[in-house]
């Protein structure tokens, strides 16, 4: 069957690669002009769509099922369930990493599976793997594909198991216990939009969150822009119900044991690797929007900045959700397409201090109970005045909350421009925090017309993230190899100087080669022992993400 024939969708490479269901979208007239005069473009650079991937799919793999193999997985799944064309194959082995959005445009797809496979519900999921276990065949677990770790291609074929079709509900809300049970492929928005309608929250809004999914949250370990207050995702499940090739885990729900340690916290990470997460039991939070309290503040540098966000966490006196810092690049954008620069505060701005270059915004939102939240955001004021940073108002930090995820649908014009324009992100503690920034900073200078902003949006005692978005004109004909470089180049600097592999994007096939370099050999054999425990066949994920086989 052909799903997206019947839909009248365009079978192109491009449609795979878009973000988001949106009609496409331009790049802001301001981004353009700074563009322009970064990287010295004119017009005629941008007449034409680089790479625009406008072909039609054609796979040169052919499906390596047998025809008894497609038939049993039809018996179980139905045979509406099961998709062979090669639009579909293709465009299920596709997250959304810069590099793979250049395969698709090059017109590449080197990792097709088989088939994809849309379960109906928990039974089919144990059936398939079952069966795909005795026949060896792999299965990659697919949520809403936001994935920039190239952690769903599908290099020894196999299936692509489709979470979003039918594994997409509400469980059980439990508001005795203030948990939520939910199946693995529900969307950020429904899950979000049913939560509120029974007035809880879940806290989880990653930038992704239009098009991610609970079941791929867990299996990349995500973290959202509310993270310092409710916690990355870690910090929300209780309990997990995973089928695995050694059989189904189903984990109780308890508020805390001591009953040796909790198994369901491999699958926290696992991407895939393990089994499959068919459902989740999540705590979650009251939903009262109406007593957020709000607040923009300015630096005149990024130290400063830094060091009144260390105080503010370290203050125990209640945390905040939204905790952001712009280093002084993103902030000039910032203040350059939001039409602020040289208006009359912008004036004002200077004259006291805060210059461009060097000035940065931090925002911060405390939710809850609302005089817990005047009181938190009482203090952060008072802590932030303290610290040099001025009080600049609500509406930043509102206006940025409302085009918060708009920017993830600038990549695919910029890339269209012939611009690389990519993120890595970092775990970092702040006694090696600054020294980091400056080093990538550094790297990336080397490059000649190469541009980075950074930020810090996930905050604990101990440190934070780093979050750095890059950008510099593709070395036309060589765009893979250069990015790949170039990349490689960030990353070694990121873990020289302090970084994690990853605060919440994972690990996937990218990362992986750094893996045991970082971790450590034993560590990484007691991954390998456990992926063998739960997966001895090698079916889960394989290939090589999280520096597996
Ligand atoms: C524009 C953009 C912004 C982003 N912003 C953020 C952000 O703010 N915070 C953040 O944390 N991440 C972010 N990401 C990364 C990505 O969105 C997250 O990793 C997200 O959690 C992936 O969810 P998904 O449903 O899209 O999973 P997928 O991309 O489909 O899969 C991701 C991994 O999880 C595995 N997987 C998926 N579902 C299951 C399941 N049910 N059982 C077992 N394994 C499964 C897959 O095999 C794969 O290894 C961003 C990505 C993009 C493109």
């Amino acid at each position: 069957m052909n799903y997206y024939k019947s839909t009248g969708m365009d079978l192109t490479y491009r449609e795979i690669l878009k973000w988001g269901d949106k009609r496409e979208e331009g790049v802001d007239p301001h981004m353009m002009k700074l563009i322009r005069e970064k990287f010295g473009l004119t017009d005629a650079d941008f007449r034409e769509k680089h790479l625009p991937g406008s072909q039609p799919v054609k796979l040169d793999k052919p499906s390596l099922l047998k025809p008894g193999q497609l038939i049993f997985l039809k018996s179980i799944a139905g045979s509406e369930n099961i998709l062979t064309d090669d639009f579909s194959r293709a465009k299920y082995s596709y997250g959304k990493f810069y590099a793979e959005l250049l395969d698709l445009r090059l017109n590449l797809v080197p990792d097709p599976p088989d088939a994809v496979v849309s379960p109906r519900n928990h039974d089919d999921i144990v059936r398939i793997v079952e069966f795909c276990n005795e026949e060896r065949i792999p299965i990659i677990p697919v949520g809403g594909q936001s994935s920039v770790t190239g952690a769903l291609r599908a290099p020894n074929g196999g299936i692509a198991l489709d979470m979003t079709k039918y594994l997409n509900k509400i469980v059980r809300l439990n508001t005795v216990n203030k948990t939520v049970t939910v199946q693995a492929g529900m969307s950020g928005p429904a899950f979000e939009e049913e939560l509120n309608r029974h007035g809880y929250t879940c806290g989880h809004f990653p930038q992704s969150f239009e098009y991610s999914t609970v079941g791929g949250w867990i299996a990349a370990r995500g973290a959202g822009q509310a993270s310092t207050g409710y916690g990355k995702i870690e910090d929300m499940v209780v309990a997990l119900k995973v089928v695995t090739p050694a059989g189904v885990i189903e984990t109780k729900e308890f508020p805390r044991t001591a009953q040796g340690w909790d198994i369901f916290r491999v699958f926290i990470g696992s991407e895939g690797t393990l089994g499959i997460i068919t459902e989740a039991t999540l705590n979650m939070h009251i939903y009262r929007p109406q007593n957020t309290a709000s607040a923009s503040f300015i630096f005149r540098s990024f130290e400063q900045a830094v060091e009144a966000m260390r105080k503010m966490i370290q203050s125990e006196y209640g945390k905040p959700h939204l905790f952001r810092i712009s280093d002084p690049d993103e902030t000039d954008i910032a203040f350059r397409t939001s039409g602020f620069d040289n208006t009359f505060s912008d004036k004002l701005l200077k004259m006291l201090g805060f210059m461009p270059g060097k000035r940065c915004l931090m925002f911060v939102t405390v939710e809850g109970e609302k005089d817990y939240a005047k009181f938190v955001m009482g203090k952060i004021k008072h802590t932030a005045g303290k610290g040099k940073g001025m009080y600049i108002g609500r509406s930043p930090v509102r206006k940025w909350l409302e085009q918060r995820y708009t920017s993830a649908y600038m990549r695919d014009p910029l890339m269209d421009m012939g611009i690389m324009a990519d993120t890595l992100e970092t775990a970092v503690t702040w006694e090696s925090l600054l020294r980091l920034c400056s080093a990538a900073q550094a790297y990336v200078r080397k490059r000649p017309r190469a541009f980075m902003m950074i930020y810090i949006s996930h905050v604990y005692e101990n440190g934070a993230n780093l979050y750095f978005t890059f950008l510099t004109p593709m070395e036309k004909g060589n765009e893979m190899k250069d990015f790949t470089a170039f990349h490689r180049g960030l990353v070694d600097t990121i873990l020289e100087n302090g970084g994690s592999i990853s605060h919440h994007h994972g690990v996937g096939r990218v990362l992986a080669p750094w893996m045991e370099g970082h971790l450590g050999k034993t560590s990484m054999a007691a991954l390998g022992a456990v992926k063998r425990h739960f997966d001895p066949n090698n079916i889960m994920n394989p290939g090589g993400t999280l520096g597996l086989q």
